[in-house]
């Protein structure tokens, strides 16, 4: 008996098939790429820090890992040298607004000025990459984004980094989740610390030696991009309000 040589889909059904991935590219976020590599990205927000930044920096370098820092442009702003720093180090510098608003919350000529005045404060080391404050983004800060051409990125994992805990307790949240293509979310400053002991990035930065000294025989710390290259990025709808 004659087989059919292709099953034929309806124009709708190409349609939709062919936007699907041309839609989570535009309208997605980036929460982890699925990859068999052990490759994972550390990102840290709302630094630059004048004191904690350049132990990480070193801590980093000790251990030939990269990472993604989402700055906010009031930080970098005065922080010229930090930022170069980290750029000549090969970490990718991504936009985290400008004052760390509610994305969803903010009208939307505010929330341009704080994308552009972001932007500017991290030329010429920024690449494309924005991350909202709090994870907050509605429909209409989602399409901001896409208009100033960013990417995404949100996260598969965090320990709850905002939350003063001891070294241990943070490497061991760490360690039990991380996986290869994760996107981890940490702060190696914390814009508004509702916890002021938690505004002390030593335990953190304790937690990290601890983690890397477990495994970085088995994995790769790299930045966004470099994950982005490994396999395939999961861009997932992340609407929800500011936390
Ligand atoms: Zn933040």
């Amino acid at each position: 008996m004659a087989q059919p040589q292709s099953i034929q889909l309806s124009p709708a059904r190409a349609f939709w098939r062919w936007l699907a991935p041309v839609g989570r590219r535009l309208f997605g976020t980036l929460a982890r790429v699925d990859t068999t590599e052990p490759v994972v990205a550390l990102t840290f927000d709302d630094g630059p820090h004048p004191v904690y930044t350049p132990q990480l920096l070193d801590l980093l370098a000790q251990y030939q890992a990269r990472a993604t820092f989402f700055l906010l442009g009031r930080h970098a702003a005065g922080q010229r040298d930090l930022v170069a720093r980290m750029a000549a180090a090969g970490h990718a510098i991504g936009n985290h607004t400008f004052t760390h608003i509610r994305m969803p919350q903010t009208p939307r000529w505010q929330r341009w000025r704080e994308l552009w005045l972001a932007r500017r404060a991290l030329a010429p080391f920024g690449s494309a990459l924005f991350r909202p404050p709090y994870g907050g983004q509605s429909y209409g800060s989602r399409l901001d984004a896409l208009l100033f051409g960013y990417e995404v990125v949100g996260w598969s994992c965090h320990i709850e980094d905002w939350v003063a805990q001891p070294a241990d307790r943070l490497a061991e949240r760490l360690l039990a989740q991380i996986q290869p293509g994760s996107i981890v979310l940490l702060h190696d400053r914390l814009a508004n610390p509702r916890d002021p002991a938690a505004a002390d990035r030593g335990p953190l930065i304790e937690a990290l030696t601890i983690a890397f000294d477990h495994l970085h025989a088995t994995y790769r710390f790299v930045t966004v991009p470099e994950l982005i290259r490994t396999g395939t990025p999961v861009r997932v709808p992340w609407f929800r309000p500011a936390l």
